[in-house]
């Protein structure tokens, strides 16, 4: 065998074996995974018995509205979304950090997690016009070694309330947006078919996928869903189409939950939920044994939509879990499975995992296994992207 790039010996692996090294190649991919002495390389990390783990992915983020990298904020919104859009608009030109600056501090928040794989909303608004788009554009790019960034499209004002919005989303699309946003087409442009007749057609054309955020509660939100599902079937978009919160979800009778978890996993929906803080939480299970892709992100973080957020998936996936309900080591590894290996699919990483071929994505951290890993979140000691260390002892390298 080539000399390594890098090995991380004394790892603990998630399925239970202990004093293994994990070796890295000069390209970046895991060479071997093995128990006994460490072979040589360019590079020794000292794990110290820690659990390795492959990659977490943050499937729901806003990297532009971030207020990391500056000095406390207190909150200044109201306590409606209509308000926090409008401070959005008051707050954020007038910031003292550029953009770009802002989301690098949020992405290396992230990383210092162990966070490699992200889908951040960038606002596209009559306001902002595209400078918030270009701004995470240009994050994606200065942070290509570091991890990978998914970008939607997202017009935050609304659609068809907002004039000018769906050729700014189409000049998005144009400048390497990977994705179209939406916003409650109901509540927000109190026109559905407008709006998702607009998202669609545009989706379509430039073949990209679609992830709308669904605020709406109850019945209203229902009605959203089931436009939004018919219209992914019509234009072929399974699996290629996310509902981001259906706070209505959790708002609706059982049975009408069981219809529309069959509605979204025959049309390929997913649901992308952050616990939904001060809303009905769809029922996650429900949702999952249905068949409907779950995936989870921290949506907000230190921002003008609110104070909370520290970038960690692992401490999300406890929020989310607790507020679930769900205790058992098998949940516990299914929240792990989509915090980790789903989502990165869903967010359009083709490899992802411990295995030797892969690329080495990966985090070490001091617990026994994957449910300890979530329930008590430690904190990370390394983390590795393409097998180069990223991230030590909770302070991004990059
Ligand atoms: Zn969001």
């Amino acid at each position: 065998m080539a000399e390594l790039d890098l090995v991380v010996t004394n790892c603990r692996l998630p399925d239970g074996r202990v004093g293994q090294h994990i070796g890295v190649g000069a390209d970046g991919r895991i060479a071997v995974i093995a128990g006994g002495a460490a072979p040589a390389a360019r590079q020794v990390l000292d794990a110290g018995g820690d659990l390795a783990l492959p990659a977490l992915a943050d499937a729901h983020l806003h990297l532009d509205k971030t207020l990391f990298g500056l000095p406390w904020i207190p909150h200044a919104a109201g306590p409606t979304r209509m308000s926090r859009i409008e401070t959005d608009a008051r707050v954020l030109p007038g910031l003292p950090l550029p953009t770009a600056e802002r989301a690098a501090a949020l992405i290396r928040k992230g990383l210092a997690h162990g966070t490699l794989h992200l889908r951040s909303h960038a606002d596209i608004t009559p306001e902002f016009g595209l400078s918030a788009l270009e701004a995470t554009l240009a994050a994606r790019e200065a942070f290509a070694q570091a991890c990978t960034i998914q970008v939607v499209a997202f017009p935050q004002a609304g659609v068809m309330r907002a004039q000018g919005t769906v050729e700014l989303l189409e000049e998005g699309l144009r400048m390497g947006a990977d994705l179209l946003g939406g916003l409650d087409p109901c509540e927000v442009d109190r026109d559905p078919k407008g709006q998702l007749d607009a998202l669609f057609a545009l989706a379509e054309r430039f073949g990209v996928g679609i992830d709308i955020h669904l605020h709406e509660p109850g019945e209203m939100g229902l009605f959203s869903l089931q436009e939004f599902c018919a219209r992914v079937r019509a234009h072929g978009m399974q699996g290629k189409a996310t509902i981001s919160h259906g706070f209505c979800l959790g708002g609706i009778i059982e049975s009408k939950q069981q219809a529309a978890a069959a509605m979204m996993a025959e049309a390929g929906v997913a649901l992308a939920t952050h616990g939904a803080g001060g809303a009905p939480l769809p029922p996650l299970g429900l949702l999952r044994d249905a068949g409907v892709g779950i995936l989870c992100g921290n949506d907000n973080m230190r921002d003008t939509w609110g104070p909370y957020g520290t970038a960690d998936m692992l401490e999300r996936a406890a929020i989310i879990g607790w507020r679930s309900d769900w205790r058992t080591d098998d949940r516990l590894h299914a929240m792990f499975s989509i915090i980790g290996a789903e989502a990165s699919r869903a967010l359009g990483v083709a490899e992802h995992g411990l295995e030797v071929g892969r690329p080495a994505n990966l985090l070490t951290l001091p617990a026994e296994g994957v449910p300890e890993a979530i329930a008590q979140h430690p904190p990370r000691r390394l983390v590795l992207f393409e097998g180069r260390l990223v991230a030590r002892d909770g302070t991004a390298l990059v």
